[in-house]
């Protein structure tokens, strides 16, 4: 007895001796922060909201305990709040923190020996940092391969402790008999798929993936309870077209025409003819401008689907894109096995150009979407044979948005409003306004008049803490494909 009580003081005191370190230690993320009063002022900036507004020159941001809670001209000179920490920003531009849809913690792990088993490397370390790094405030993971990884991670991340953007933590892949990567549980019919997703929801995701070789059965299901949980579920679908699944009533689909197989000829139901035949079919056979695949479009609309552009990963399917001079940066934080990896990769693409002629009509589809009334969004999907990475893959995404047609603040909120907007959440993130959190990035350029700008960032603004950017990606260098 006597021992187990000294053992209980001693645990006791040693507790409170671990507390009273806590709180004399800086926070362990002091090292990558660089702005933390708590009142701010940017003064003198260039404001690209999110709304899709034109730019307005010369704004002042006021930012108290987290929050914006003033947009105005600087001109206005009005009185800075008492105690108020003013940066000058002349010359640079804010946007909002991006919220990215389509952004996996887990990075392609190299396929050797040859005839090894296929499973992607949990990115614990590298993803959250560089898509903070990146601008990317918030973050649906899309699918998940370590769910209680990544649960974990929001759990620190939201803690303070580490470095990274808000999680929306999306389940395990919702998979049917057939997969890519033995990490994805194959679901043996319709009662499993609502298992999994009870489970998985009482266990804190907060939202599901359903993917390619899904039953129409075990879609419905995985739908149904997943919506009975007040969560959304988005589909990265084969064996289901896009217009079926909307039917299901789906809330969101990944990637875009270059993934419907609606369009195949022959297409059985509940039956996947192949990324690859789909993909040649699509780029031969059908047009973004033909009956079929303007009904698909209405019919998505109709039924409030909506898209999640994931343009920078079909990129890396066509030949010499994106030019080797604009992965320097991406480069350096890929570990020397995967860099090795992603260039082999690349070279032979370069020789079959798979995704070549995709891309453009993929590009005309989103654009015909967006003008039909969908809602799209974007997202980084660091996935593919490598080379697409947590945060510069969202960046690439907002200047291909601009290749496709859109104007560079249209593409800025696909890539911020419009995610938030879906998720319910735009009363408080996605834009800038009084009221919202303080997830800003302040860009060393202005992107309106050359999206590249979108790549110069230097601050990101987190609930009003100002990451470093340079120091985050630093941090994260040769470290993706390792961990
Ligand atoms: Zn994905």
């Amino acid at each position: 007895m006597l021992i187990a009580r000294r053992t209980a003081i001693l645990c006791i005191s040693l507790t409170l001796s671990l507390t009273a370190a806590a709180q004399n230690q800086p926070s362990p993320l002091a090292y990558y922060v660089k702005e933390a009063a708590p009142v701010l002022v940017l003064e003198h900036v260039r404001v690209i909201d999110g709304t899709g507004s034109a730019p307005q020159e010369d704004m002042r941001i006021d930012i108290a305990s987290g929050k914006i809670t003033a947009v105005q001209p600087a001109s206005a000179h009005v009185p800075y709040p008492p105690n108020a920490k003013v940066l000058n920003m002349t010359g640079k531009t804010v946007i909002p923190g991006l919220v990215g849809m389509h952004e996996h913690l887990f990075y392609p792990t190299p396929q050797q020996p040859n005839g090894g088993v296929s499973f992607y490397g949990e990115a614990a370390d590298s993803a959250p940092r560089l898509y903070l790094a990146g601008g990317v405030t918030t973050a649906r993971t899309a699918g998940s391969v370590e769910p209680y990884t990544d649960l974990e991670l929001k759990r620190e991340i939201d803690a303070g402790s580490l470095p990274g953007p808000k999680l929306d933590v999306t389940g395990p892949y919702l998979e049917g008999k057939g997969r890519f990567v033995i990490q994805m549980h194959m679901l043996a019919d319709a009662d499993d798929a609502a298992r999994t997703v009870d489970y998985w929801a009482a266990e804190g995701v907060t939202s599901f993936k359903a993917y390619n070789y899904l039953t129409a059965d075990e879609l419905k299901a995985a739908i149904d309870h997943a919506h009975a949980h007040g969560l959304k579920i988005t589909g990265h679908l084969c064996s289901i077209g896009f217009r079926q699944a909307a039917t299901l009533g789906i809330d969101n689909l990944e990637h875009g025409l270059a993934v419907d197989t609606e369009f195949f000829p022959g297409k059985k139901p509940d039956e996947c003819p192949g990324l690859l035949p789909n993909l040649a079919y699509l780029e031969k056979s059908v047009e973004v401008e033909g009956p079929e695949v303007r009904e698909m479009i209405r019919d998505l609309v109709a039924h409030h689907v909506a898209i999640t552009s994931t343009l920078a990963i079909f990129e890396s399917l066509g030949s010499n894109r994106p030019p080797m001079d604009r992965e320097s940066a991406a480069l350096k934080t890929l570990s020397p096995q995967a860099a090795k990896e992603y260039l082999l990769g690349r070279a032979q693409v370069a020789e079959q150009d798979l995704g070549g002629p995709m891309l453009p009509k993929e590009m005309k589809f989103e654009r015909e979407f967006v003008a039909a009334g969908g809602l799209l969004m974007a997202g980084c999907d660091p996935t593919g044979y490598g080379g697409v990475v947590p945060g510069f893959g969202d960046q690439r995404n907002i200047e291909l948005l601009v290749e496709a047609g859109f104007s560079p603040v249209e593409a800025i909120r696909i890539a911020s409003l419009n995610g938030a907007l879906y998720m319910g959440r735009d009363a408080s993130i996605g834009s800038i306004a009084p009221g919202k959190a303080a997830d800003l990035v302040v860009l060393g350029g202005n992107p309106a008049e050359k999206i590249e700008n979108i790549e110069k960032v230097e601050l990101v603004f987190k609930d009003g803490i100002g990451f470093d950017s340079a120091k985050l990606i630093r941090s994260a260098t040769e470290l993706v494909g390792l961990r």
